[in-house]
């Protein structure tokens, strides 16, 4: 094992993780930062919310801008996926697929990942994704889907909270349950019935492009819309956090204090896999937050001079 400590490993390269990134390289900290590839930024085709780019920026675009200036003040990459996390007298060892490094602090920004139908294949999720015939982030991008036909893909509380929320978009909203019948109780009922947004049970299947619109089988027969939204929740990629022994909400969603620091000393969190808004703002001020406060924690320990 290379006996060398970083001050900071971060693990996950997404908006959060590259930024904690520039601000602790800006500190003068030794830094190297873990990512395995599937941001869910980098999903994201053009981003029309995110302050500072009034033409908006593609996903990919905004994390390659946010790479380079890491890398520009000495934050080393590497492009590994991170197995196991572990605090061991004092130190965070911190296990890859190809090698073992060890850290003062850790931060971890690994975000969570997206359910959706498991009967929409991959390939035609990823192109109906690039043509904004899916979605997944009506506070990102409801404003796209203004007066357009839309089908929110969903059931219960959270299902009926989406459409909810959509309909400040458009009137013309279908809730559609991804199995079966919909577990809808009567106060969602009443709701969605005072919205006018109606509601068609499940299977989902049959996905195909046609006539510039997604296309599925329901209940109801085939049905097409302009935008559909799976919201089926997420899985929060927090098992690193568990293995360290910090706690997680019921949802998976690591705790965090004011200053985004986990139970376990020397362990932060920030971005998506942290409760929160699932933006790119909140992400990258989280990571701001966190970064300084890592900062002042090793000062603590050692005095940081030039
Ligand atoms: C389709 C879509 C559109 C969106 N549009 C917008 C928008 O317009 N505006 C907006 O503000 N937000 C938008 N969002 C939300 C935004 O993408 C997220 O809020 C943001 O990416 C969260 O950043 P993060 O750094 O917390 O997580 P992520 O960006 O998901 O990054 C997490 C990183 O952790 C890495 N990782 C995870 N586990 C490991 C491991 N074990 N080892 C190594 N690396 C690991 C992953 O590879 C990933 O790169 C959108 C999301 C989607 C899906």
């Amino acid at each position: 094992m290379d006996e060398h400590i970083d001050d900071c490993i971060i693990i996950g390269a997404g908006p959060a993780g590259l930024t904690a990134a520039i601000y602790l390289a800006r500190y003068h900290l030794s830094i190297r930062l873990f990512d395995c590839g599937t941001s869910r930024a980098a999903m994201i085709p053009c981003t029309r919310n995110h302050a500072g780019f009034p033409d908006g920026i593609k996903g990919t675009e905004l994390l390659d801008r946010m790479g380079a200036q890491a890398a520009k003040y000495g934050a080393l990459r590497e492009n590994r996926k991170v197995e196991r996390l572990e605090r061991k007298d004092g130190v965070f060892v911190v296990d890859t697929d190809s090698g073992t490094w060890r850290a003062r602090t850790v931060l971890l920004a690994t975000g969570v990942v997206n359910r959706y139908p498991d009967t929409l294949p991959r390939p035609l999720h990823d192109e109906a994704l690039s043509k904004d015939l899916l979605r997944y982030c009506p506070v990102c991008d409801g404003y796209e889907v203004t007066d357009k036909r839309v089908a929110v893909i969903g059931t219960g509380e959270h299902g009926t909270a989406e459409a909810l929320f959509l309909r400040g978009f458009t009137a013309d909203i279908t809730l559609i349950s991804p199995h079966g019948d919909h577990d809808l109780d009567d106060q969602c009922r009443e709701k969605l019935a005072d919205a006018g947004i109606s509601h068609v049970a499940g299977p989902c299947g049959g996905f195909a492009m046609e006539g510039g619109q997604l296309a599925f089988d329901t209940a109801n027969g085939r049905m097409a819309f302009d935008s559909v939204y799976p919201a089926m929740g997420s899985d929060v990629r927090s098992s690193l956090a568990q293995m360290a022994g910090a706690a997680t909400s019921d949802e998976g969603c690591i705790a965090v204090g004011d200053h985004l620091e986990t139970n376990v000393p020397g362990l932060f969190a920030a971005g998506d896999v942290v409760i929160g808004l699932d933006q790119i703002s909140h992400a990258m001020g989280q990571a701001g937050v966190a970064a300084t406060r890592i900062r002042n924690l090793l000062a603590e320990e050692r005095p940081l001079r030039r």
